[in-house]
């Protein structure tokens, strides 16, 4: 379905991520990689996979915190493989902390990353996008619908991705482009691998389905989005969660 489209991932050396360059490059399409210089390992690691199955993948690094390497990573995008059809802003760190004792920077550093990110990709990729008529596809959170204890700084970053991405889908409907998003409760990655044993068993118990979702059932909705299929699909956020906020 996704044949030979052009992805950029960011943010996709490891979990969710690398989740979904996966699906994407087993739907045909070519993969641009992202993530910072410490997980090269990983970002290698990823590409040798996607490889050895047969698909095409590069990798390129970015802070998504600033707006200038993004900007030229993603021009670099453009000169590798010619355009750009598909975003996924994926990037994101937790740093969980009750707001009494929340630090100023740690408060920052999530919102730079989870939020300024999303704005600093997306902005740089969005001629790329409207000249492909193409997608773009933001990782929120439950979190950024229901508010968690300990994560006002997450959720809020991963609030207002919801109201970027109906702002941004309002602005660039004209040109066929979609924005939407989706919002996956727990699932299994290094992000949610922290949490206490207690913890685990209390979040289980809360979805219907009783269990942690994987990063491949994630990435088989954003693969939806990104096709044919949902091209009258816009503005939406779309909850994953087993059942955990209904
Ligand atoms: P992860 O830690 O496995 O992957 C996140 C990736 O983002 C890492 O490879 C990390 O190096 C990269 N990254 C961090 N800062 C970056 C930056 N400044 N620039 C570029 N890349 C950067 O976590 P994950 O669970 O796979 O999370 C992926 C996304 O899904 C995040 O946005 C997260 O908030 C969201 N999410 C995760 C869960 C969950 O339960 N795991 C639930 C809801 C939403």
């Amino acid at each position: 379905m996704l044949k030979d489209k052009i992805v950029l991932i960011t943010g996709s050396s490891q979990g969710i991520g690398k989740a979904i360059a996966l699906k994407f490059s087993s739907s045909g399409a070519k993969i641009a990689l992202n993530d910072i210089e410490s997980q090269e390992e990983n970002l290698k690691r990823t590409k040798e996979e996607i490889e050895k199955a047969g698909g095409h993948a590069k990798y390129f690094f970015a802070d998504v915190s600033k707006f200038e390497e993004t900007e030229k990573m993603i021009q670099e995008v453009q000169k590798e493989f010619g355009g750009l059809d598909v975003l996924v802003n994926n990037a994101g760190i937790v740093q969980d902390r009750t707001l009494a004792k929340m630090t100023s920077e740690e408060w920052q550093r999530v919102i730079d990353i989870n939020l300024t990110g999303v704005f600093n990709s997306t902005k740089a990729a969005l001629p790329l996008i409207i000249q492909s008529r193409g997608k773009i596809i933001n990782i929120s959170s439950i979190v950024g619908l229901k508010g968690n204890f300990g994560q006002a700084n997450y959720a809020a970053a991963k609030a207002g991705i919801i109201g970027f991405t109906k702002s941004l889908s309002k602005e660039v409907g004209r040109f066929g482009v979609t924005v939407n998003a989706v919002a996956p409760g727990f699932i299994e990655t290094r992000l949610t691998e922290n949490l206490s044993e207690e913890m685990k068993v209390a979040i289980k118990n809360f979805t219907s389905l009783g269990r942690f979702g994987k990063p491949e059932e994630v990435a088989s909705l954003i693969a939806f989005l990104a096709s044919k299929e949902a091209d009258f699909i816009t503005g939406e956020v779309i909850t994953i969660d087993g059942g955990l906020a209904v």
